[in-house]
């Protein structure tokens, strides 16, 4: 097992009716930024539980919303503009995985020093950041109960991520019944999302750490026992409350403790969609297949196990049940309506020369657990995925 540290101080609230506890957690007297989306809150009465919430605490607040999905910079400012002019001291992020990262990026920004796209674009520090809790929608990304988020700019065509402790979500309520009006497309994503989370956390090489594996193993298991409720009947409690906190645990630490990480799937995906604008978890499901087939002999004792233990593959030898993982995972992925490779995608032909080549020019390359995923070998990986 690797050295690791864990912490995660998030505050997580869930359950029906739990949305009335944000007039508990935020100070007293705050003034409170309460950002969303495009306006699913106002279709589907969360935004009316918010205001009750906020009503009932006394609070003082202004709403800022048209967070896009894959939040873009240009929109980010304007909020961060609001909340300087208007002396905001508390960030509500109410949506999903793009409004929850979008408003870290808007309370790291607020009290920023220098300029903002610094944070993402050079790794700046982010040392204070203003206070900001969730009110998340859409189970997928994690960024619930993390401190990590990803930022689109459309200028540059790019999409960058940053992590900060001080982005830590104060809490976030998460409220199954929130979920209902989630279109199929989006329960399919925030599946494949949360399971390709934990995959990259799970399927390097053999660490020693059989702790870490089984909880692993336990929330792929059980995305995979839910999907099909959670996808064909939208007001299942159980398969939605389930479908959350697997999600929640899939990236708020504890399926990376002691273990190797690879994340190679993801960084191709974010530059797939800054190119494409494909969705996140569809890019995910694209990529995944390259990333197995080219780093099979390094991944295949632990895709072994992972037949084993998720799929109950127990016939063959290590390599027929690596292979056995691979096309079982893609089925699960095409199950819930996400397509698995990058056939299902219209893209210019010289794809995989531009992906290398941006990651090239951030040296965000090489990826993966063994840090020898270089440029030549992401285009390897886009010709077999
Ligand atoms: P999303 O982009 O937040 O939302 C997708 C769509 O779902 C939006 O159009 C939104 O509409 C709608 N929606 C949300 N909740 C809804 C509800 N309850 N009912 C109906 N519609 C609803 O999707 P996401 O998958 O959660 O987030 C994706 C982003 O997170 C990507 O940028 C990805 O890179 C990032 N990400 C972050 C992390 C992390 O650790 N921080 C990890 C993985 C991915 P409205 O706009 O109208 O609300
Ligand atoms: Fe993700």
């Amino acid at each position: 097992m690797d050295n690791f540290t864990f912490h995660n101080p998030v505050r997580l609230i869930f359950g029906q009716g739990q949305i009335a506890q944000i007039a508990k957690e935020i100070p007293a007297g705050a003034r409170v930024l309460f950002a969303f989306g495009g306006g699913s809150i106002k279709t589907n009465g969360v935004h009316a539980q918010v205001v009750a919430a906020l009503q009932a605490a006394g609070l003082f607040w202004l709403e800022f919303s048209g967070i896009e999905p894959n939040p873009r910079y240009e929109t980010l400012m304007k909020a961060v503009h609001l909340a300087r002019t208007e002396k905001l001291d508390f960030v509500l992020a109410v949506g999903g995985g793009s409004v929850a990262d979008g408003c870290k990026f808007i309370a790291a920004a607020i009290p920023f020093d220098g300029e903002p796209w610094d944070i993402l674009a050079k790794r700046a520090r982010v040392n204070t950041a203003t206070p900001l809790g969730i009110v998340l929608t859409l189970p997928a990304t994690g960024s619930e109960m993390n401190c990590f988020a990803v930022v689109s700019r459309d200028e540059t065509h790019e999409k960058l991520s940053f992590g900060s402790p001080a982005v830590w979500p104060k809490f976030s309520v998460l409220d199954p019944e929130s979920t209902y009006t989630l279109p199929p497309r989006q329960i399919g994503n925030g599946i494949v999302d949360a399971f390709v989370h934990v995959v990259e956390q799970y399927l390097t090489y053999p660490a020693q750490a059989p702790l870490t594996d089984r909880m692993a193993e336990a929330i792929l298991s059980t995305l995979v026992e839910i999907a099909p409720a959670a996808m064909s009947n939208p007001p299942d409690y159980q398969a939605r409350a389930n479908l959350m906190w697997c999600a929640a645990m899939a990236l708020n630490g504890l399926v990376g403790a002691g273990v190797p990480q690879d994340w190679a799937t993801h960084y191709i995906g974010h530059e797939l969609t800054a190119i494409a604008g494909i969705d996140h978890a569809r890019t995910l499901a694209a990529v995944w297949p390259g990333v197995m087939a080219v780093k099979f002999e390094a991944k295949k004792a632990k895709l072994a196990q992972y037949a084993e233990r998720v799929w109950n593959v127990h016939e063959g030898s290590v390599d027929d049940k690596a292979r056995a993982a691979i096309a079982h995972t893609r089925a699960f992925f095409e199950q819930v309506g996400v397509p698995s490779g990058l056939a299902a995608y219209d893209l210019p032909a010289d794809i995989a020369d531009q992906v290398a080549a941006r990651l090239d020019a951030r040296n965000q390359a090489p990826l993966g657990e063994h840090g020898d995923i270089d440029s030549a070998m992401v285009k390897r990986v886009l010709a077999a995925a």
